[in-house]
């Protein structure tokens, strides 16, 4: 598979601090930031600083320190954020998933019960 990444991006550009978020956890490789459009009371956004643009593509072309950095990002945030009575974890690729922004992003919901996902 080949991935092409966009520089022009909306997380990139938060990246650059081009566009401002409200960030939750900074780490070497990873940032976490709130979802503009939060659908949980806990949603955020985890991202690779790096440019991946989807999940295949980061687990596939990321480094062994990247891809461990944003696990360890993601386990921070469940403390960071009292998700101890659980959370859902999405990640939406290319055009079968909807996936809008073409830079590799974990939801992180929660804060309530969230429902079935799949019946
Ligand atoms: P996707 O459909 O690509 O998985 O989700 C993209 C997410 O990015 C959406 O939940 C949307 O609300 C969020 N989003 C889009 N633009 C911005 C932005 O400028 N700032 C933040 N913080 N979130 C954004």
């Amino acid at each position: 598979m080949r991935f092409a990444y966009d520089d022009d991006n909306i997380f990139a550009r938060i990246l650059r601090g081009d566009i401002p978020c409200k960030t939750v956890l900074e780490t070497e490789h990873s940032l976490a930031f709130e979802d503009i459009s939060a659908q949980a009371p806990v949603h955020v956004l985890v991202i690779p600083k790096g440019p991946y643009v989807s999940y295949d593509h980061f687990a596939r072309d990321a480094s062994d320190a990247e891809i461990l950095d944003f696990n360890r990002a993601v386990a921070r945030l469940c403390e960071q954020c009292d998700l101890e009575d659980g959370f859902r974890a999405i990640t939406n690729a290319r055009a079968h998933g909807h996936q809008e922004v073409p830079h590799f992003h974990m939801h992180l919901l929660g804060g309530r019960p969230l429902g079935r996902l799949l019946e």
